[in-house]
């Protein structure tokens, strides 16, 4: 992982004591930790079945899409991705599975005002006028 701050390597300070043998022991209290100070929450997880990086789970995912998500909020190893259209809810729930979900806005006559307002559902409204 790269600071974001400075650019250099960052290193993991993981929270429980690790035995160089074997893989390492990821827990949801690891850091992402640099010499310039700068931190972050670090999001990788294994278990009996494999392993992976949420972050660069998310890196990828985003590589494919020609939209910029909103917002992209984290809750241990799992990752909500929102767009004004979509939300994308993926990752590894910290016992045994992974997942993931994708909800669109499948019933635009029900969204609050504040989202018609700001044009979340822009294309949704224009198909729902009558007459047009
Ligand atoms: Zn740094």
């Amino acid at each position: 992982m790269i600071c974001r701050k400075c650019g250099k390597s960052m290193t993991i300070n993981f929270a429980w004591e690790q035995n160089d043998e074997e893989r390492p022991h990821y827990s949801h209290e690891d850091e992402w930790i640099c010499s310039c100070g700068f931190s972050m929450p670090c999001r990788r997880y294994s278990d009996w079945f494999g392993g992976d990086d949420l972050h660069k789970e998310v890196a990828n995912y985003l590589e494919g899409l020609d939209e910029q998500p909103l917002r992209i909020l984290y809750s241990g190893f799992m990752v909500c991705v929102i767009f004004p259209q979509e939300v994308a809810v993926f990752g590894y729930d910290g016992s045994e599975y992974c997942h993931s979900f994708y909800f669109t806005n499948e019933e635009p006559e029900i969204q609050p005002f504040l989202a018609q307002l700001l044009g979340f559902d822009t294309l949704a409204l224009k198909d729902g006028e009558p007459n047009s």
